[in-house]
């Protein structure tokens, strides 16, 4: 019996990649991107999963988690996209991983850690079409000998990422694939052609934009279940994906509060009249966010409670003066499905003034993790 665990689901993993090849076609490669522990919902038992669906490719973000992944038998290319620290670089090799580069000096580096093993070794080439982060920003020429004058690094793709592409207000994201067009058209013409060229996560795929698509897509948050919303006038969606993951608790304990009690740290709740209270065994160590405070609300047998009183490390109290039945031990919902009464990452983010993204890689390693169907 844990205190704090997830349900996730392999087999709608499963149907979100499945979801997203769909839409995409057979000509777009899909490269599910497992970082940061896939999400939180495991990146071994999830990257599995996908490779038995067929995916050939897999991103991450470190050397750390390509490494976890090769360990546990997973055979797909690895991308690392978040770059590498110097001492990391050997594991490139040792591990057969594929770098995302990032600057001219980078493609030098590499090609000369390449031929010294004298091997080949292909890369993806990031540019920085507006992001302002990672990527070269360097011009096609500049690119272009870079590229050519290195024989043992083989330009297997050039990528970019978009800063806004949930934005329909903006033309930020038109902006930035202009940018990315005007290199890869100036390298094309210079005879560098590589095989893959990828700009769009999740968002770009989801609302159709598939001037961003190329021939590679690298979706992370649709496989867990979620589409981000857009921002002023989007196309339609294409895409369907549900989340695969459930977030459960327990009542540790129940009681009944006169009216004028104060809840929890700094007093922060007070009751405006006899209440019944239960306390949680989940709280901010656990990933709950601290802003869900007085704000957010949980399940308690197919009911909506409310969070009052700060939530703190290791407990939540919540309002169960509407719930008679519940008592010690009883399952607590907070992310996932009772009956009618649902919450997801977005609506918990959102009482919480977080994103789902900061949400699901929030939830901590001390919430067991329970793999269904
Ligand atoms: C995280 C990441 C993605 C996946 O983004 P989602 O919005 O989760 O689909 C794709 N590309 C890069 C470079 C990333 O860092």
């Amino acid at each position: 019996m844990h205190r704090c665990w997830v349900e996730v689901s392999l087999s709608q993993i499963a149907r979100n990649f499945q979801a997203v090849r769909d839409v995409v076609g057979s000509n777009v490669e899909v490269m599910p991107v497992v970082k940061a522990d896939a999400y939180r919902h495991g990146s071994r038992e999830v990257a599995a999963v996908l490779a038995n669906c067929g995916a050939k490719w897999m991103g991450v973000s470190s050397v750390g988690e390509a490494v976890l992944l090769r360990e546990a038998g997973i055979t797909a290319r690895l991308l690392v996209m978040a770059d590498f620290l110097p001492s990391e670089r050997e594991a490139l090799f040792e591990y057969s991983l594929t770098p995302a580069l990032h600057s001219l000096e980078d493609i030098a580096s590499f090609e000369e850690m390449a031929r010294e093993r004298a091997v080949t070794a292909p890369y993806h080439l990031k540019i920085d079409s507006g992001m302002g982060r990672l990527g070269t920003r360097s011009a096609a020429t500049e690119i272009h000998a870079a590229v050519a004058s290195a024989v043992h690094a083989q330009l297997e793709g050039l990528m970019t990422h978009f800063a806004s592409a949930a934005d329909y207000i903006s033309m930020q994201t038109e902006e930035q694939i202009a940018q990315f067009r005007s290199i890869t058209t100036a390298l094309h013409g210079m005879g560098v052609h590589p095989r893959y060229l990828h700009l769009a996560s999740t968002i770009a795929i989801a609302y159709n934009r598939q001037e961003a698509w190329g021939n590679f897509v690298r979706p992370g948050h649709a496989i867990y279940g979620y589409i981000s919303p857009a921002r002023g006038e989007s196309p339609p969606r294409l895409l369907n994906v549900s989340p695969a993951l459930c977030w459960k608790t327990r009542v540790l304990a129940v009681k009944d509060v006169p009216k004028g009690a104060q809840i929890g740290y700094g007093g922060m709740f007070r009751a405006p009249k006899p209440m019944r209270i239960a306390v949680l065994a989940a709280g901010y160590a656990d990933g709950l966010p601290h802003g869900m405070g007085n704000k957010g609300r949980v399940i308690v047998h197919g009911q909506f409670c409310n969070v009052i009183g700060a939530v703190s490390m290791d407990l939540t109290t919540i309002d169960i003066t509407h719930v008679e039945q519940a008592k010690a031990g009883d399952v607590v919902t907070l992310l996932g499905k009772e009956g009618d009464a649902s919450i997801d990452a977005q609506q918990m983010a959102k009482m919480a003034g977080e994103i789902s993204y900061s949400l699901l890689c929030g939830i901590s390693a001390r919430v067991e993790r329970v793999y269904v169907d």
